[in-house]
């Protein structure tokens, strides 16, 4: 890509209004842009960080079995009075049609909408397992949403239902769901930074799991046991205030922000839509369901909070918009080798626009690929190798050049 044609220019300042530092990065680099609070555009170079993130977590959950598919973001007001959370919602957005007065509902999650619709395919017991997911716009009436991407009212989540006909079934399926949400957070960087946490079951189990990352930008309060990495969320500290793996007291209290959310419903949606199989012997059954969640814009956010320096964004390579950016300064051109690393398959953001070497240099750091190649009078026929997570950099020549990003990027 050229850098002169990009869609989106950076800014010195942020706009007064965003407070998180991850909005305010992220849109002084043109990656996002607010429409209003807890609303916002993903301009290019941002969709770009959010389809690499999508793209590591649809692997991981078709890796578990999962199948993709898309339900509507608009509901009908009946299935969610049949679960009785059209009352008791509290991020609910409700709204009635000016011509036909019916009211509806904008999706916050899809309980309402999959139990329903499982029950179309679902009838006997060799019907089951069966795992479903979708990664879509959620909208929530959210209180507070100054936190950037942390908080939408409008924000990516990836959804996943799961549908059992015991409860070894869906333990099994959740133990499971545990294993790829680790390597999810492990592939898009902060999986060391990133803690399972023990969180209320609600009234049908005892325990479900947040996957908490520890960034002071987080607005959860989180105990945690620092010998077996995992924690405690608040709202169970009281009925378990010591770590659920080692029985240690010695928890200490963290920030962190909620990126995933892993859930036995058990019948707690299946029961009011008549969601039922029929077993071996012919007896009828509840279909029990498990839930999980993905915050995919929150993530970016997240990302962004855990890596960056003063001089802006520093991106994991995984989610990274581009993995190089080439830049020519003072005069010498860049155009041949960008052509040829483009050939080569390297994902790459040539910055051949006039302007000073101070400006682009700043913008490199600010945007925040993981590898700068600068071209200049100065590295005469070289090219200056820099690592945006480093301050060493190093001259190489067009061949190891190559070498060096034709082994990080096999061709496939
Ligand atoms: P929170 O406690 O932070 O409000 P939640 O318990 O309401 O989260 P879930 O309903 O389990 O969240 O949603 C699944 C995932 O979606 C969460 O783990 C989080 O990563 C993400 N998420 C939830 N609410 C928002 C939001 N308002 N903005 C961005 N991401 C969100
Ligand atoms: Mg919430």
């Amino acid at each position: 890509m050229l850098q002169s044609k990009l869609f989106t220019k950076t800014s010195r300042n942020a706009p007064k209004d965003e407070e998180a530092l991850n909005a305010q990065l992220l849109s002084r680099a043109g990656f996002v842009q607010k429409l209003m609070a807890g609303v916002y555009s993903f301009l290019p170079l941002g969709l770009r960080v959010i389809r690499k993130i999508e793209a590591i977590v649809r692997e991981e959950m078709v890796g578990i079995g999962g199948e993709e598919l898309s339900l509507p973001v608009l509901h009908p007001r009946k299935n969610w009075l049949e679960t009785g959370r059209w009352e008791t919602y509290d991020t609910l957005f409700r709204f009635t049609s000016h011509y036909s007065k019916n009211e509806y509902v904008l999706g916050p999650t899809h309980e309402e909408v999959i139990a329903p619709l499982a029950k179309q395919f679902i009838f006997s017991y060799q019907d089951l397992p069966r795992y479903a997911f979708q990664i879509q716009t959620k909208l929530r009436d959210e209180k507070r949403a100054k936190s950037g991407l942390l908080r939408g009212r409008e924000f990516l989540m990836k959804d996943l239902y799961s549908f059992h006909k015991d409860e070894a079934d869906l333990d099994a399926y959740y133990e499971k769901a545990k294993g790829a949400y680790a390597r999810v957070f492990e592939r898009v960087g902060i999986g060391k930074d990133t803690v399972l946490t023990f969180a209320s079951g609600g009234t049908f189990s005892k325990y479900s799991h947040e996957f908490q990352t520890l960034i002071p930008a987080g607005e959860d309060t989180v105990y945690l046991c620092e010998a077996c990495c995992v924690a405690v969320n608040k709202e169970i500290i009281a009925e378990q205030p010591a770590c659920p793996s080692c029985n240690a007291k010695n928890l200490k209290e963290r920030v962190g922000a909620e990126v995933g959310n892993i859930f036995k419903l058990k019948t707690k949606y299946s029961t009011p839509f008549g969601l039922q199989y029929k077993d071996e012997k012919g007896a009828m059954h509840d279909v029990l369901m498990g839930c999980y969640g993905i915050g995919i814009s929150r993530l970016m956010g997240v990302i962004v909070e855990r890596f960056h320096d003063e001089r802006g964004i520093i991106w994991p390579e995984s989610v990274a918009p581009f993995r190089v950016h080439l830049i020519e300064l003072n005069g010498a051109s860049a155009a041949g080798l960008y052509v040829a690393l483009q050939k080569e398959g390297v994902d790459i953001l040539y910055d051949e626009t006039a302007r000073s070497a101070g400006e682009k240099l700043t913008d490199a750091d600010l945007l925040g690929i993981p590898w700068r190649a600068v071209v200049s009078p100065k590295t005469k026929g070289k090219i200056e190798l820099k690592a945006r997570n480093s301050e060493k950099a190093e001259l190489l020549t067009e061949e190891e050049l190559f070498r060096k990003f034709e082994a990080r990027n096999p061709k496939s």
